[in-house]
């Protein structure tokens, strides 16, 4: 992308072009997210790059809050309105990938890698508390004037690490929080999201040899493949938006030959609000109590955890328009049209190959 900002004195010209005067160093710092590629919860170095990032800008930085090791809060300047940026860097299982490289090149096979750039979303933000700390601390804003927060939140894919600490209070005096994801354009996130909520569905029953003393035997396998057929029927019958995902986490062994004592399923319930998505949940698991009794096994439900559906503001939304508008989309030039060129090249097959 060009290094130019616009030449109007908006907010997001000022913020655009202080970013773009330590572009190398942000870029260094997302480009060392990537190559440590840690998942959900296990973040240690992603975390301490950002955290480290952030103290020796002079933010105050407190780790290992919400009773997680790779969360933390930094924050600069007080009083109020308190605004916090949200900076996630967690990775996904088995996106092993070389920088750069537009086809499948895993540097580990089988490795962690960063699926939809959450190298780029913490570092990003962090980007974002820097530029606007120098820019309200240039207008004397800061101090006394306004609080500014960077929430360093792990476990973004799938662990929804925000919520432990919102229940911890770590937003209770927040005024507005600002997000964002890498997407495909340039533009205001304003859908509503679904809730959701995981959990863990283990059977225990009894092993048995399947074919000696099959009678003797009580199988989990059979109770967690008895639940996904009750929840595919379930499907019918909830609104339309409501999803159900599950995900063989055991599946008792490898072994035909033995009746599985111990299996695992994990579910995700997705719905427009919470109190449908614990009504789907509520109803899942007697679809799990279902399948334990008709196997004779026994169910254990563990809740993983929860996220509310995301809700559209308005009025932050109008702001945030008019500032991209002023400052308009990114600028391709001709290195970045080629890269994206090799990119589409992997992705189309409406044609047959030569
Ligand atoms: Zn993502």
């Amino acid at each position: 992308m060009t290094a130019e900002a616009p030449l109007e004195e908006t907010p997001a010209a000022r913020i655009s072009a202080r970013i773009e005067a330590r572009r190398d160093r942000f870029i260094a710092l997302a480009d060392a997210v990537w190559d440590h590629p840690e998942t959900r919860f296990e973040e240690h170095v992603s975390s301490r790059l950002l955290a480290d990032a952030l103290e020796a800008e002079g933010f105050h930085v407190e780790r290992g809050v919400a009773g997680m090791e790779t969360a933390f809060v930094a924050s600069i300047g007080s009083g109020a309105p308190v605004i916090a940026l949200l900076g996630e860097f967690d990775a996904l299982t088995g996106l092993s990938q070389r920088g750069g490289a537009s086809a499948h090149e895993p540097l580990e096979p089988g490795g962690n890698g960063h699926g939809c750039g959450h190298n780029l979303l913490g570092t990003a933000a962090l980007a974002a508390a820097v530029a606007a700390r120098d820019d309200l601390r240039s207008r004397g804003r800061l101090e006394g004037a306004g609080t500014l927060r960077f929430y360093g939140c792990p476990g973004e894919e799938g662990g929804s690490g925000k919520t432990f600490m919102v229940r911890e209070g770590l937003f209770d005096d927040v005024d507005a929080a600002l997000t964002w994801h890498p997407m495909t354009f340039t533009g205001l996130f304003s859908t509503p999201t679904l809730a959701n909520i995981q959990a863990y569905f283990r059977f225990h029953g009894t092993a048995a040899h399947a074919a000696n003393s099959p009678h003797l035997g009580r199988s989990a396998l059979d109770a967690v493949e008895l639940m996904n057929v009750g929840a595919n029927y379930l499907r019918e019958h909830v609104p339309d938006q409501a999803r159900l995902h599950y995900a063989m986490t055991d599946s008792g062994g490898a072994s035909p030959n033995v009746v599985q004592s111990s299996a695992e399923v994990l579910y995700l319930v997705r719905a427009p609000t919470m109190s449908e998505t614990e009504e789907i949940y509520a109803r899942l698991q007697d679809v799990a109590r279902g399948a334990a009794l008709m196997t004779g096994t026994s169910v254990e439900v563990t809740f993983d955890k929860a996220c509310s559906s995301y809700l559209p503001n308005r009025t932050l939304e109008a702001l945030m328009f008019e500032q991209m508008q002023a400052l308009g989309a990114p600028a391709f030039d001709e290195g970045d049209q080629r890269y994206a060129r090799t990119i589409a090249d992997t992705i189309i097959w409406c044609a047959p190959p030569p």
